[in-house]
C-alpha cells in the first residue's frame, strides 16, 4: 500500500471532480487500500476524498472512519445525496486546509440520505445525521471540486485566508 500526498489548499487540483467508477477492478481496490492507508496514517483524520489526494485522475471515492479505535471503515463510491433535511451549523476543518489551525462553522443539512456503491460494487443507501451527515456532505463536496471555504461567507473566507497566509509565513 502507498500513502498518497494530501493536496494543500489552494492547490488547483482540489477543484477536480471525481470520475464515476464503473467497475470495481484491481485498480479501484488498490486506490481504496491506499486511501485507507493515507487516512489512518494522518492524525485527526475523519475522512478523505480521492479528489483531495494527489492522484493523477481521481475517482469518486471517499473513505470515512472517525471511530475512536479506527476500526469502523466506511468506503463510499460514487456517493450522491438524494435527500436533505433540517439544518446544522457546526465547525469544520479540512485535511487540505491547514487542519491544525483553521476551522469555521458551515451550514449543512442535519439529516441526509446518500446513495452509493460499497467497495464490492453493491448499491447501498445510507441515512445519516449530525456529525456523520456533516462529514458526508463535506466529502461529497470534495468529490464535486469544492471545499468548505466555498460554503462560508466571503467575509469569513477572507478572514480564514488571512490566517492561512500568516501561518505560512
Ligand atoms: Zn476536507
Amino acid at each position: 500500500m502507498t500513502k498518497i500526498r494530501i493536496l494543500d489548499y489552494p492547490d488547483a487540483k482540489l477543484k477536480r471532480i471525481g470520475k464515476k467508477v464503473e467497475v470495481i477492478n484491481e485498480e479501484i481496490k488498490q486506490v481504496i487500500a491506499d486511501m485507507f492507508e493515507t487516512h489512518y496514517a494522518t492524525e485527526n483524520c475523519a475522512a478523505l476524498a480521492a479528489t483531495q489526494l494527489d492522484f493523477a485522475d481521481p475517482w469518486a471515492i471517499t473513505v470515512i472512519d472517525f471511530s475512536e479505535n479506527k476500526d469502523e471503515p466506511l468506503c463510499l463510491i460514487n456517493p450522491e445525496i438524494v435527500k436533505m433535511e433540517g439544518e446544522q451549523f457546526e465547525y469544520e476543518a479540512c485535511m487540505s486546509v491547514h487542519p491544525d489551525h483553521l476551522r469555521e462553522r458551515v451550514k449543512r443539512a442535519e439529516r441526509i440520505v446518500v446513495q452509493a456503491l460499497n467497495e464490492r460494487g453493491e448499491p447501498i443507501e445510507l441515512s445519516a445525521e449530525g456529525f456523520m451527515a456533516k462529514c458526508l456532505q463535506h466529502e461529497i463536496d470534495h468529490l464535486n471540486g469544492m471545499t468548505y471555504l466555498d460554503r462560508i461567507s466571503p467575509l469569513k473566507r477572507e478572514r480564514l485566508l488571512e490566517k492561512l497566509r500568516k501561518t505560512r509565513r
